[in-house]
């Protein structure tokens, strides 16, 4: 029997994650695969422009929840989702990253009966076999909306990809049975050195006047910085700063510049180049031909360690710190005078970073492949 699985992707950095694994499963004759979008960012910018960029195939069904608070919009995800469990009898539901979309899609299918029972791994069960790519990584902060995503779809998923060794280390203090978890790697990674190349091409340093190496990136977006003015008042100061010795391109997230307008604070042009958020290769090559990055950005710290370009991390802590023991970022945290101090710290020596083992442009192949052996031959 094929496996009927869905893969569910929902908000911006969903994309890169899940746009590797289509193409690995496009053609699989092992399973029968549909796309999920949830419509949680909807706008062009956040989301057709990565379905565009990165070839990934239009989804089979788009569940536009929308925008919402987080109970009303988990909510609104659950009942949807539950609707398509019943119009579609998947044996296997994918979800990647921490997002909404990724806990509630993953709570409706685990408590979800199917009309007709299947075997895994011997076992006749009737629920969907639920898988977690990018499963294990923890910022141990309940105050980050993303942690508790991301401890209840592990709690809940049997196969949990990791993408570096703290994943396993923190999965293992929870006391998961090591047979639920597979040290893979990173599919995020698998995008960006798939795109670097068309990326390379793109005009962007051209459009924003821009030179290599002369310019700093930020994005900013986590709620802890942007939704208090004051804290957003504090960062900013401190990125101004910097901003004298070296300008800073800011592409704005846009929950962000609505909170940017509410400080009251004037971002100079002759040292803030603003703009909408980019599409994924522009935003690639600004990355790559950045002096360095500023972010409070998950997946960000991730390419840059890849890239090799220095990142300076606006949070108080980090769930990927594979990127700092052997990459290039640095905990900035969130006050001026811990932000100015990493900021002269790199300067004064760019962080030498290596590539996290896996990192290598085939963690979407090695999962598919853990998928085949563990639902066994058709
Ligand atoms: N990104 C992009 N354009 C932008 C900002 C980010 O293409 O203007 C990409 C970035 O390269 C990475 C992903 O979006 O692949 C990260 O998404 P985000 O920072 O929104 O989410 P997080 O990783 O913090 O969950």
């Amino acid at each position: 029997m094929t496996t009927k699985l869905l893969c569910v992707a929902g908000a911006r950095p969903n994309f890169p994650k899940i746009a590797p694994l289509m193409h690995a499963l496009q053609g699989n004759p092992r399973f029968v695969t549909k796309l999920i979008h949830t419509g949680q960012h909807y706008d062009d910018a956040l989301s057709k422009i990565f379905f565009d960029e990165l070839n990934i195939p239009r989804p089979d069904l788009d569940l536009e929840v929308g925008s919402a608070s987080h109970a009303v919009q988990t909510a609104e995800l659950l009942k949807r989702f539950e609707q398509v469990l019943k119009d579609e009898q998947p044996q296997a539901v994918l979800v990647v990253g921490d997002v909404n979309s990724t806990v509630a899609c993953a709570l409706a299918s685990a408590k979800f009966f199917l009309d007709a029972p299947f075997t895994f791994r011997g076992v006749e069960r009737q629920r969907p076999v639920m898988i977690h790519v990018e499963a294990g990584l923890r910022s141990f902060d309940d105050d980050m909306p993303e942690e508790i995503n991301r401890r209840v779809t592990d709690n809940i998923s049997e196969m949990l990809f990791v993408t570096d060794p703290a994943g396993e280390e923190n999965l293992k203090n929870e006391g998961v049975d090591a047979e639920r978890v597979n040290f893979v790697g990173n599919v995020m990674i698998d995008t960006l050195l798939a795109a670097k190349e068309k990326a390379m091409a793109s005009d962007v340093l051209t459009r924003l006047k821009l030179e290599e190496g002369a310019f700093a990136l930020l994005t900013l977006h986590r709620p802890s910085n942007v939704d208090d003015p004051a804290t957003l008042r504090e960062i900013l100061g401190a990125l101004d700063e910097i901003a004298k010795d070296v300008p800073i391109v800011f592409p704005m997230h846009p929950r962000t510049k609505p909170r940017i307008a509410d400080t009251n604070m004037e971002l100079d042009p002759t040292r803030w180049i603003t703009c909408p958020p980019m599409g994924y290769l522009d935003f690639l090559k600004l990355e790559a031909t950045a002096k360095l990055v500023l972010t409070d950005s998950g997946g960000i710290q991730e390419e840059t360690t890849v890239l090799g370009v220095p990142c300076l991390t606006l949070r108080e802590n980090t769930e990927r710190p594979v990127t700092i023991t052997e990459g290039t970022n640095v905990l900035a945290r969130t006050k001026r005078e811990t932000i100015l101090a990493a900021y002269a710290q790199v300067k004064a020596e760019s962080p030498a970073g290596r590539i996290p083992r896996y990192w290598d442009g085939h963690a979407a192949e090695r999962i598919v492949k853990a998928m085949e052996e563990a639902f066994g031959p058709k």
